[in-house]
C-alpha cells in the first residue's frame, strides 16, 4: 500500500531530525520541506499542505522552547498532532440509531464502489444488530439492481428497486416507505453514479434527497483518484449535504491521501475504508490509529481487535504477552504465516506493530510463505521457541537448508525476515495500553 510509502518517508524525515545535533530552523525546514514534498506525492492537496506546514511551525517556535526542552519531540507530536488534524473535521457523522428509522443515501461517481460499499455498510450494520435494508435507486446504470440484489441476497438483507421503473426518485420513495413499514431501522439509498461530474447526475441527487430526506448523506470515493479528490468531493458537497465519507480500493496501489483532501473539502469525517471487494473487508476509520500506524507508530487497539481474528482464543493472552514484552519468536512468525494461508489479515494485523509497515510482510505471496514454513519445519523446536534465537551458524544453515530442499542463501533471506520481524516486535517493549486503546510506554 503505498500510504505506507507515506508513512515511510514522514518517518524517515522525523528520523532525520533526530540525527542534526542542533534543531534550528534550518533542520526544521528541511525536515517540514521533505515531509510537504511526500504529502504532496501522495496526493494530498496542495493548499492543506501549506496549512500544514504553516501550522506546524506555529506550534514549534523554536526559539520560544525554553532550553531543557525535548525539541524533537514536540516537533514529533506536531507533526502527528496536524495530520490528525487534517483527517479530523472536528465534528462526528449522524449515527443510525436501533429500532428508529433512519436513512442513509450514498453517492459517488460510477466505479467508486458505492454498490459494493452499501452492501458492506449494511453487512457491518446487521451484524451490530441493525435490521438494515438496500433500495437500488440507481435506473442510470444497466445492471445496477442485479447488482445490488445479488450482494442483498448474499448477505440476506432485504431490497428494493425495479427493472422498469426509471424514476430514481419513484423508487426511492416507494423502498424507503415500504422498509419504514416493515420497521426496518438503516434504509440504504443507492443512487446512480455518472463517468464523470456532469449537471444531470447533481440534480438527480439532488431530487431523491429531497425526497427522501436522509439523516445521512455518504460520498464514496475511490482512494485512486489522486489529486482530483478535492474538486470531486467538493462537488459533491455543494449539491448535497454530504455528512460523511467512506474510500474504497484503500488495498490496491492508491496514494490514499486523497482521502485527506475528501475531508477537507467536505468538512466531513471518514467514517469507513474499502480494503477488498468482500463483504466483510471494510474497515472502521478512525483518525489516530490510522496516523499512528501511518507513521509506523503502531496501533495498539487495532491489534487487540486483529488479534482476536487471526490467534485462537486460548492462545491471544499468551500472544499479547509475549508482544508486550518485546519478544517475538520464530514459531509465532509461523503461526502468522499459517493464519495468512488460511486468509487471515496477516498484513493487516503486521501493520499495527510500531515498527512494522506492511513492506515487511513477505511480498510475492503465498509461494514464498510456503517456501519460509518449510525451512521452518527443519528447524528445533529449540530455534522456533526462542525469542532471542542464538545466532544460527554456518552448519545449522546448510542443515535447515538440506533438510527443508532450498538453498543457503534463501535460508539467510528467512532469518534476514525474521530479524526484521523481532526488532519491530522489540518496539513493543514497556508499551500499554490505555483503557481509551492509546498507547503509553514505561
Ligand atoms: P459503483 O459504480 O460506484 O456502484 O461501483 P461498484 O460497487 O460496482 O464497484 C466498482 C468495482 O470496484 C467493483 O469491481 C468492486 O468489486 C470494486 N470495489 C469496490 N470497493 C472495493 C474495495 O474496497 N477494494 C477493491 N479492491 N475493490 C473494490
Amino acid at each position: 500500500m503505498v500510504l505506507a510509502e507515506l508513512g515511510g518517508r514522514i518517518t524517515h524525515a522525523i528520523h532525520q531530525m533526530r540525527n542534526v545535533t542542533i534543531i534550528d530552523e534550518k533542520a526544521l525546514n528541511e525536515c517540514l520541506n521533505e515531509i510537504t514534498r511526500a504529502l504532496l506525492q501522495s496526493d494530498v492537496s496542495f493548499t492543506l499542505v501549506k496549512e500544514m506546514q504553516t501550522n506546524i511551525k506555529k506550534i514549534v517556535n523554536l526559539e520560544d522552547l525554553a532550553a531543557g526542552h525535548n525539541k524533537r519531540r514536540i516537533i514529533e507530536q506536531a507533526i502527528l498532532s496536524e495530520l490528525c488534524k487534517m483527517l479530523d473535521p472536528g465534528k462526528s457523522a449522524f449515527a443510525p440509531k436501533k429500532a428508529k428509522p433512519s436513512v442513509v443515501m450514498f453517492v459517488g461517481l460510477q466505479g467508486a464502489g458505492k454498490t459494493t460499499t452499501c452492501t458492506k455498510y449494511a453487512y457491518y450494520h446487521q451484524k451490530k444488530g441493525y435490521k438494515p435494508a438496500l433500495v437500488c435507486a440507481d435506473t442510470f446504470r444497466a445492471g445496477a439492481f442485479d447488482q445490488l440484489k445479488q450482494n442483498a441476497t448474499k448477505a440476506k438483507i432485504p431490497f428494493y428497486g425495479s427493472y422498469t421503473e426509471s424514476d430514481p426518485v419513484k423508487i426511492a420513495v416507494e423502498g424507503v416507505d415500504r422498509f419504514k413499514k416493515e420497521k426496518c431501522d438503516l434504509i440504504i439509498v443507492d443512487t446512480s453514479g455518472r463517468h464523470k461530474q456532469e449537471a444531470s447526475l447533481f440534480e438527480e441527487m439532488r431530487q431523491v434527497a429531497e425526497a427522501t430526506k436522509p439523516d445521512l448523506v455518504i460520498f464514496v470515493m475511490d482512494s485512486s483518484i489522486g489529486q482530483a479528490a478535492f474538486d470531486q468531493a467538493q462537488a459533491f458537497k455543494q449539491s448535497v449535504a454530504v455528512g460523511a465519507v467512506i474510500i474504497t480500493k484503500m488495498d490496491g496501489h492508491a496514494k490514499g491521501g486523497g482521502a485527506l483532501s475528501a475531508v477537507a473539502a467536505t468538512k466531513s469525517p471518514v467514517i469507513f475504508i474499502g480494503t477488498g471487494e468482500h463483504m466483510d473487508q471494510f474497515e472502521v476509520f478512525d483518525v489516530k490509529p490510522f496516523v499512528s500506524r501511518l507513521l509506523g507508530m503502531g496501533d495498539l487497539s487495532g491489534l487487540v481487535d486483529k488479534l482476536q481474528g487471526v490467534v485462537p482464543k486460548d492462545q491471544q493472552a499468551e500472544y499479547l504477552e509475549k508482544i508486550s514484552k518485546g519478544n517475538f519468536s520464530m514459531r509465532m512468525m509461523y503461526d502468522q504465516y499459517q493464519s495468512l494461508l488460511n486468509a487471515g489479515p496477516l498484513s493487516e494485523l503486521f501493520s499495527r506493530v510500531p515498527g512494522v509497515s506492511a513492506q515487511m510482510i513477505p511480498s510475492g505471496s503465498e509461494a514464498k510463505i510456503k517456501k519460509y514454513m518449510t525451512m521452518m519445519d527443519s528447524m528445533t523446536n529449540e530455534e522456533l521457541d526462542s525469542s532471542t534465537p542464538k545466532a544460527f551458524n554456518e552448519s545449522r544453515i546448510m542443515r535447515i537448508a538440506r533438510g527443508s530442499g532450498r538453498i543457503v542463501r534463501e535460508v539467510m533471506e528467512l532469518l534476514e525476515e525474521y530479524k526484521k520481524l523481532a526488532k519491530a516486535f522489540s518496539n513493543m517493549k514497556g508499551l500499554k495500553m490505555a483503557k481509551n486503546g492509546d498507547m503509553s510506554s514505561n
